[in-house]
Order: C-alpha cells, then structure tokens, then sequence
C-alpha cells in the first residue's frame, strides 16, 4: 500500500499555505486547487512542497481542517483565527514552541 503523505501548497510569493495530506504531489495540487484558498489562482502558480518525516498515516485524504493539529505537526508557523489551546483567547494568531501553543496573549507564560 502506498503511503499518505504530507504537503505544503502555497501560491508563488503567497501569503497562504494549505497543508495537504496526499499520496503524491500531483493528487496534493489537485486538492489544493480545489480549495477555497486559491480559488483565484492559476494552476500553475500553485507550488507543492513536500514536508518530510512528518507521520499522516492517521490522517485522512485532503486539506487538513484541524489548523492546530497541522501546526503541532510543523507544518504551518502560525495559524490566524483559532482558539489558543494555551490561554482559551479567541481569534489569536497561534504559535507552537517546544511542545506547546501559545499566542501573543499569554507569550512568555
Ligand atoms: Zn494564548
């Protein structure tokens, strides 16, 4: 069976990128395009990177929807307009350091 894999789709020069579970790049770029995110992108302009040594066997085909679970993974640097697991602040912009979430309310903590 192959395996699931995770990748990292972004527009060149984008702001946003969508973290994608797939078992090849090419099904990962069809996701993205698919995806509300780059609703007003070229095809082409999608880049897809592969992210490495990351386990998604648990996880199933498509964007991944749980930001914070995608950013304990690695795959994102931060994520906008979640919840912070850490200090419960609503629409934080969430960070996650050496094992644990946290935000600009409750950074240093
Ligand atoms: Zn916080």
């Amino acid at each position: 069976m192959k395996k699931k894999k995770v990748y990292v789709a972004q527009e060149e020069d984008g702001e946003y990128c969508v973290a994608i579970v797939a078992y090849s790049s090419r099904e990962a770029k069809k996701i993205a395009w698919h995806n509300e995110t780059f609703e007003d992108s070229e095809y082409t302009d999608i880049r897809i990177k592969w992210k490495k040594g990351v386990d998604v066997s648990n996880l199933k085909i498509g964007v991944i929807e749980d930001y914070l679970l995608a950013l304990k993974l690695g795959l994102y640097g931060y994520v906008e307009c979640q919840t912070c697991p850490n200090c419960k602040t609503e629409d934080a912009r969430v960070y996650y350091d050496n094992g644990k979430y946290n935000c600009s309310d409750c950074d240093g903590e």
